[in-house]
């Protein structure tokens, strides 16, 4: 009886605690895709507030480890800036020094290991690489995935990125609303449009770190979250505004680390790769 009792308040201080038993092993890292440097900051904010300025932009990737899977969480600028020199007179000037796979193969992990690859949008900095990794299933808003057969097609939109996944050849798995991917609740894709009518964030609960939370481009800097910057470009205003909130919200409510993907300020918040946050 003693036993049986011990064994129930420890299983009911699991329940509280949110832990499992047998929870799964989940690791982040967080890959180089590139960087952008931008001439005309001004189209980042429809109330001017950077009117006249220039940044770079970082981009970002991100590999997520549960137990023996892995999913890449957006993939870059494509390979084949690789080598090539920017063109000083664009307003967007795209930079990648090195592609993801010769960035995995430092950890061990081949692009056929890749099982699920998360794309937070359509647009060509965060599908760039997808092609490398054609054994995954692509997960992405099923808005997103319809842009891509758009005429005329949206801005940053284009479809070669994606062709294996386009013309049936690889795995689509079209989300709507918020995905549990693995089913326990430790890796979650929100729904957060507005910067795109499908655009996703992604929640990953670490043992030992926390929570963490992956932006997207629900903003791109960190600023715009108080500053309320909307992109001139963005698809839908009142949706950017009201999923700022919810990722605000979520951030202040699980107390997450929050990471803007395009923020370099915002690199920090994770170990340098190879290293990763447990
Ligand atoms: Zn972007």
């Amino acid at each position: 009886m003693k036993t049986m009792t011990a064994s129930l308040l420890a299983g009911a201080a699991l329940m509280i605690s949110g832990a499992t038993a047998n929870a799964a092993e989940v690791e982040l890292w967080r890959l180089d895709c590139g960087t952008i440097d931008v001439r005309n900051l001004g189209v980042f904010s429809d109330t001017f507030e950077y009117s006249g300025e220039k940044r770079t932009l970082t981009d970002s990737c991100y590999l997520i480890r549960h137990d023996k899977d892995y999913m890449l969480w957006d993939a870059g600028l494509p390979a084949a800036l690789i080598g090539t020199k920017a063109d000083a007179s664009a307003v967007f000037a795209p930079a990648l020094t090195e592609d993801l796979p010769t960035q995995l193969a430092r950890i061990g992990v081949k692009p056929e290991q890749i099982g699920r690859l998360g794309i937070s949008h359509n647009h060509f900095d965060h599908v760039g690489q997808a092609a490398s990794f054609p054994a995954a299933t692509l997960m992405i808003g099923a808005a997103d995935l319809a842009q891509f057969k758009a005429n005329p097609l949206p801005f940053a939109v284009d479809p070669s990125f994606i062709k294996p996944w386009l013309d049936g050849t690889s795995k689509v798995d079209p989300i709507l609303g918020d995905r549990d991917v693995f089913g326990d609740g430790s890796v979650v894709i929100l729904s957060t449009p507005g910067h795109t009518p499908g655009e996703t964030s992604l929640l990953v609960r670490l043992e030992k770190t926390g929570p963490v939370l992956l932006s997207g481009d629900v903003v791109h800097f960190e600023e715009q979250f108080a500053n309320r910057g909307v992109p001139t470009f963005n698809f839908d205003r009142a949706d950017s505004l009201a999923s700022m909130e919810r990722l605000t919200g979520i951030a202040t409510s699980l107390k997450a680390v929050l990471i803007v993907q395009h923020d370099a300020s915002d690199i920090n918040k994770l170990p340098a790769f190879p290293n990763s946050a447990k």
